[in-house]
């Protein structure tokens, strides 16, 4: 048996619960929404279905191979395809996190809200954090069309936004992830605060300077 692996595997999945705690205690995920995953070796640790972020049990994480098929602990999200849709398309990206962040759900429901890019840069970190965001078209829940349209995406981008539903947001390590879906949330929280108002975005020479010194 190997130990070692087993430790780092025990690990990962306090990790994820301790985590999946400070957003729900943040209110970035209410009531039963909002999904974690973290490929490992042999598969992805996700929270189970039906679960509240703010009481999860790390014995009890669900474990499923790469093809979503469940091997251990209780029942997987049902969005795990999302999951799955980014992995399959992102080699270097081993977290994601899927949220219904108010602020980002409320961007994700106007109508002015550009389908190419759904968040404009309004400060130097959300551009380096999140990047260009596009709008997935809305596609009712449960309907795996919606893993073929985050898939189209995916190779591209590592952060989207589901229309009338929320971000989706993959990372190197699920810190990464963390901070990038929490980095989405506050920029839409920005977003709609100066709503209304004249803003000065980064213009594109100053995206062009951060995207020289900060290559992603
Ligand atoms: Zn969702």
């Amino acid at each position: 048996m190997n130990t070692g692996v087993i430790s780092e595997t025990t690990k990962i999945r306090e990790r994820i619960v301790r985590l999946a705690e400070l957003l729900y205690l943040r209110g970035y995920a209410h009531g039963t929404t909002g999904n974690i995953s973290v490929r490992t070796e042999g598969g992805i640790i996700v929270t189970p279905t039906n679960s509240s972020m703010g009481l999860l049990d790390p014995a009890r994480l669900s474990f499923v191979r790469a093809d979503g098929t469940h091997v251990s602990g209780d029942k997987p999200s049902k969005e795990t395809f999302l999951h799955i849709a980014m992995y399959e398309e992102r080699a270097t990206s081993n977290a994601v996190v899927h949220l219904h962040s108010t602020h980002s759900v409320a961007i994700s429901i106007l109508a002015e809200t550009d389908p190419a890019n759904a968040l404009p840069p309004l400060t130097a970190y959300h551009h380096m954090k999140v990047g260009r965001l596009p709008l997935v078209p809305y596609v009712r829940p449960g309907d795996m069309r919606l893993a073929d349209e985050v898939r189209q995406r995916a190779g591209t981008y590592h952060a989207m936004l589901l229309a009338n539903h929320g971000p989706v947001v993959a990372g190197k390590s699920l810190e990464d992830a963390l901070a990038i879906a929490e980095e989405l949330e506050e920029t839409a929280k920005l977003r709609l605060l100066t709503e209304g108002r004249p803003v000065n975005a980064l213009t594109a020479a100053q995206l062009a300077e951060l995207d020289h010194h900060f290559p992603s």
